[in-house]
């Protein structure tokens, strides 16, 4: 039975009605970029995330390179993150001319470590931009604990985690200076085209980002400062709109999906448990954990259900082969990448990072996905595993990172 990574078909059919609906009333009125549409969207979404002010903007990426705006960060300056991410996350800094400083990430959440933030820290560190990568929130109060100390502004990239709680229920993207959201079509709420959110607490903050989004103007055709073409277009306004009030059963039918890889991997014995960080013999597949749970169940969105596998590439075409999605997120991290050759960098102090670009593999998680296709997908999996366990194959970072067997 083949199974897709993501099959988008099925939810624009469960909501077809509603959604054409929606595109033809922006139709109706040619208002077709901001208006009432991403108006009304922005407040709605003001109010899911619990945040003072919500910018609709045309994507997650554009989200990123206007707080580096809204903070005239520029040449001279650093930009510390994780060097495991998606690119936007690097890009953003670069195209301001300023210079991101990459730091290594945790083995259980994927997500950047506040004590080497807080290593990386120099006089010339303008912003933080942890990610809350996967759909699971980043250890967020200790590194707006880090900001506040040393005045760095924290930008949160939550492009793969709206609706993302920490353990008291705050939403990610609502909790430092600014949060960055994306609509790509494959995150949680994903729009039919790009899309993303600015979001703020501070209303001085609020009113520069508004005139960045439309050429810095502000009375019509005067530029008191830079700005660019960052709104978003009504259609993708009225689209999220009708998606809006379905995110939360979403997140818990991915929730579910997770359980379920979780408890098969460990029932047919190639996992213990979540967490663990060492390949053996009894942990051929090593599992996602939800780390900082606490009280609230949305702690981790899954965007992501991403399995660790010391025969990643092998899998991966074994599973291709039978016609079953995974990805790779992220086969190289930005200390590895080509436009950042000339920073210097050293391979060796990125271990983790290194270890999972070289392990990391994404299985099929979206909320239309039935049972039977997970027991298809771990079913094809551990058979494979057991085959591999007949001749080990140990990729060349886990020594590097010396916490493999
Ligand atoms: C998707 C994504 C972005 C960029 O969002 P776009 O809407 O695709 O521009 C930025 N950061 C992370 C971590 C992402 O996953």
């Amino acid at each position: 039975m083949p199974v897709p990574l993501l099959d988008l078909k099925l939810q624009y059919h469960a909501l077809k009605a509603d959604i054409d609906a929606a595109l033809i009333g922006v139709a109706e009125s040619q208002i077709s970029i901001l208006g009432p549409e991403v108006d009304a969207l922005e407040r709605q979404l003001e109010s899911y995330l619990g945040v003072k002010h919500a910018i609709g903007v045309s994507s997650g990426t554009d989200a990123l390179l206007m707080a580096m705006m809204a903070y005239d960060i520029g040449p001279g300056d650093e930009v510390i993150m994780p060097s495991f991410s998606f690119f936007a996350t690097a890009g953003c800094v670069s195209r301001v001319g300023a210079t991101p400083v990459f730091v290594d990430v945790d083995h259980v959440s994927f997500n950047v470590s506040p004590d080497l933030i807080r290593k990386a820290i120099t006089p010339r560190t303008k912003a933080i931009i942890p990610v809350h990568l996967f759909g699971q929130a980043a250890d967020i109060d200790a590194i707006a604990a880090i900001g506040k100390e040393f005045g760095i502004p924290v930008i949160e990239d939550a492009a793969q985690a709206i609706g993302t709680q920490t353990a008291d229920g705050r939403r990610v993207g609502s909790i430092t200076e600014i949060g960055c959201f994306s609509f790509y079509p494959t995150k949680n709420l994903g729009a039919m085209g790009d899309g993303g959110l600015v979001t703020t607490n501070d209303d001085a903050l609020n009113i520069k980002l508004r005139q960045i989004r439309n050429h810095g103007m502000e009375p019509r055709y005067h530029h008191k400062i830079m700005g660019g073409n960052f709104r978003l277009d009504a259609m993708q306004g009225a689209i999220l709109r009708v998606k809006l009030p379905y995110l939360e059963s979403w997140h818990a039918a991915r929730r579910t999906n997770a359980d379920l890889y979780t408890e098969l991997f460990i029932e047919l014995g190639v996992s213990t448990a979540p967490g663990v960080t060492t390949f053996g013999k009894q942990d051929m597949i090593l599992l996602p954990k939800m780390v900082n749970r606490g009280t609230s169940p949305d702690n981790h969105i899954f965007n992501q259900y991403t399995i660790r596998t010391a025969h990643r590439n092998e899998l991966r075409a074994h599973l291709q082969s039978k016609g079953i999605g995974a990805e790779i997120y992220y086969p190289v991290p930005f200390h590895r990448q080509e436009c950042f050759a000339s920073f210097g960098l050293h391979d060796a102090d990125y271990p983790i990072s290194n270890c999972l670009a070289a392990t990391v593999l994404a299985l099929p998680i979206f909320p239309e996905l039935k049972p039977d296709q997970i027991r298809e997908v771990v079913a094809t999996i551990v058979e494979f595993e057991r085959t591999m366990l007949a001749s080990p194959s140990e990729c060349a970072d886990c020594a590097e990172c010396g916490t493999h067997v």
